[in-house]
């Protein structure tokens, strides 16, 4: 069973007398640093000597050191570079940490594929909010939460899963609910649920509807609306009230066309190299391809990146998206037009 922890049950006390180090300053970083900060917490921001984000920190109010400084100091350390970054930061800090210090993260891809091996006098947490850094800010701003989780990988004080909690409840987390997990279930989910579906899945499917309209003689703007534009439609529908919300918004043609079609297009082969990927992600083949790629200097990726920026469909919303106003700023646009 599933155990999710609110702000009743969380308490901020193990945080109090403690000095907390956030290093990076970036989506996450700035949102975590600040959060704390006003729930009361010490903070000290880690950032490289060079980083274009001290002067913001700053100006917050936020007091920055280099990394190995800002982890000696502390008795917190939450990991928020990027990714392929935190093992080399790691190496930075790694003998400045103290026996019974924490390392936390906002997600287990470094900890569960042994790109960083903490000692074994440290607790290893994670609190990750299941949300972009700018929103876990936001949300905290306007008295709200983001749904985040919690997980333990070594607990050596005892202590581990309440200094979590509290770090979930002071960044803002346990305002929405925080659902207890590991960092297995949650480094190959979130790997899994960004590959199959999210970022890898969602982009070929309106690329290939795309790219199947224009190859018949269909205009790119009519494509580019109904395989992209109005995908964010169905989606806010699917987020507010799951899939029946959706079916039940829709007309009855779209419902039948959708419900007799929708598997025939991912079909039991897009299943079975579903179940492909996420074996790559379970036995370690993608992540030893991604920290190659990295050694690499990224050649695949930065070739892969151009060829997705160059696709024709990047284009034509480009400028679709200059002639009308929606989205962002539109009702506000809207709003200065209808003033005389
Ligand atoms: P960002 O890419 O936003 O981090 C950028 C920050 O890291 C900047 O402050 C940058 O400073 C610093 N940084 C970059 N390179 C270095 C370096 N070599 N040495 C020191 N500092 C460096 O990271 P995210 O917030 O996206 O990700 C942080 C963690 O949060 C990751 O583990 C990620 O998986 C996780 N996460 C991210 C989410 C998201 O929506 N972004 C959601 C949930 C979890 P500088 O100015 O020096 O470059
Ligand atoms: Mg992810
Ligand atoms: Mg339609």
């Amino acid at each position: 069973t599933t155990t999710v922890h609110y702000d009743e049950d969380a308490d901020v006390s193990p945080l109090e007398s403690k000095t907390v180090a956030v290093l990076g300053y970036g989506s996450q970083g700035h949102a975590h640093a600040l959060n704390l900060h006003e729930s009361g917490i010490d903070v000290v921001v880690g950032l490289r000597e060079s980083s274009s984000s001290r002067s913001a920190a700053e100006a917050e109010g936020l007091r920055v050191e280099t990394p190995r400084e800002a982890a000696a100091e502390a008795d917190l350390v939450s990991v928020l570079v990027p990714d392929t970054v935190q093992p080399r930061v790691y190496e930075e800090i790694r003998d400045v940490m103290e026996a019974g210090d924490t390392l936390q993260f906002a997600h287990g891809f470094n900890i569960h594929y042994g790109q960083i091996e903490p000692s074994d006098d440290v607790n290893v947490t994670m609190v990750a909010p299941k949300s972009p850094g700018h929103l876990v800010r936001r949300n905290y701003e306007n008295g709200e939460g983001t749904p985040g989780l919690l997980a333990v990988y070594q607990d050596s004080t005892g202590e581990a899963h309440d200094i979590g909690l509290a770090y979930a409840k002071a960044i803002g987390c346990t305002r929405a609910g925080v659902v207890e997990t590991t960092f297995r279930e949650e480094t190959e989910t979130d790997l899994f649920g960004e590959q199959a579906v999210l970022c890898g899945g969602v982009t070929s499917l309106v690329k290939q509807g795309y790219e199947t309209l224009v190859d018949a003689g269909y205009s790119p703007e009519m494509a580019y609306f109904e395989c992209l534009n109005e995908l964010k439609l169905i989606v806010d529908l699917m987020y507010e009230g799951g899939l029946g919300e959706m079916w039940h918004s829709v007309s009855d043609t779209a419902e039948f066309g959708g419900l007799t079609r929708g598997d025939r297009i991912v079909d039991e082969h897009a299943r079975e190299n579903m179940e492909q990927v996420l074996e790559e992600v379970q036995d370690g083949t993608f992540a030893r391809e991604w920290i190659t790629e990295n050694q690499a200097g990224r050649p695949s990726y930065k070739q892969l990146k151009h060829r997705e920026e160059n696709h024709e469909i990047e284009e034509v919303g480009e400028n679709l998206r200059a002639l009308f106003s929606w989205g962002e700023g539109a009702d506000q646009e809207k709003e200065a037009a209808e003033t005389p």
